[in-house]
């Protein structure tokens, strides 16, 4: 199922017309309909229905198949839709609906936190010239928020260092991960977070490939390392577990499309390589 979706270069509401898609929310949850739920690859998350009541908030996202597409936010879910915690739904979607429902709600959380201008007070209004919100007082822009993390997989040997993250309830092991601080370099900042979270020293770090993460508005940038020294001590304020896996003895791992499972499936390959 292709999809083709472009960012609309201005911070507007839109207008919803029969020829408008929209992508809902009821605050930070999807809205779907029961069949999506049930093949989530079989159904795109938005639609040509215009829900009532008035929105709490709508904006503009981009075209989406030619269509123009805006992000509504709900104050409760109609009959006949159900909303789905957001993650649930990611972890499920189909790739191109992975994208642009990232987007949607990235955009929905930032919309949601910016009521005034941080320089002045005054309230912050739509723009049709830039994709940020302006204040008509002292002229402040407030562009989209975008926070840069590292999430990386590092191998020892056979074996990949995989761990439980205490803020998310799953059986799922997954990469380490962090956000970069202010000044810091990627390779820095992984190399901080790896030993702050595992007490693990790395090198030979290698960028990857990165990708968008509404939580509420990371950008993964996804690298491989290699072990140099130190014994496995997580931080258990931040892991509830963490441990090194053989890959032919992997415990449950997240689903292909995550940026987490691709560093984790280039890892193996690599391991498989060296060591055939
Ligand atoms: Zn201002």
């Amino acid at each position: 199922m292709a999809v083709h979706f472009k960012y609309h270069p201005a911070m507007v509401a839109g207008v919803d017309n029969p020829q408008t898609l929209s992508i809902y929310f009821v605050d930070d949850q999807l809205l779907v309909k029961p069949e999506l739920l049930a093949d989530p690859s079989q159904h795109m998350p938005w639609s040509y229905e215009t829900l009532s009541p008035e929105p709490k908030l709508a904006l503009l996202l981009g075209e989406l198949n030619d269509s123009p597409c805006r992000v509504v936010q709900l104050e409760s879910a109609p009959d006949g839709w159900q909303a789905v915690a957001l993650r649930d739904y990611l972890l499920r979607a189909p790739e191109p609906a992975f994208k642009v429902i990232n987007a949607a709600a990235q955009l929905r959380y930032w919309l949601s936190t910016q009521n005034f201008c941080s320089r002045c007070g005054h309230n912050l209004e739509f723009n049709d010239s830039d994709r940020a919100l302006a204040c008509a007082k002292c002229g402040y822009l407030s562009y989209p928020k975008v926070s840069p993390c590292i999430i990386t997989v590092v191998r020892k040997g056979r074996e990949i260092l995989l761990g439980q993250p205490v803020r998310i309830h799953t059986e799922m092991y997954s990469c380490l991960a962090g956000f970069i601080e202010a000044g810091e370099s990627a390779e820095d900042g992984l190399k901080r977070e790896v030993l702050e979270e595992s007490g693990i020293h790395v090198h030979n770090i290698q960028y990857q490939f990165s990708q968008a993460w509404p939580f509420p508005h990371q950008l993964m940038l996804g690298y491989l390392a290699e072990y140099k020294s130190g014994d496995l001590l997580f931080d258990p304020a931040e892991l509830r577990d963490a441990r090194w896996f053989d890959i032919d003895e992997l415990p449950t791992i997240p689903p292909r499309q995550t940026i987490s499972r691709k560093l984790i499936d280039a890892s193996i390959q690599i391991i498989r390589q060296e060591h055939s």
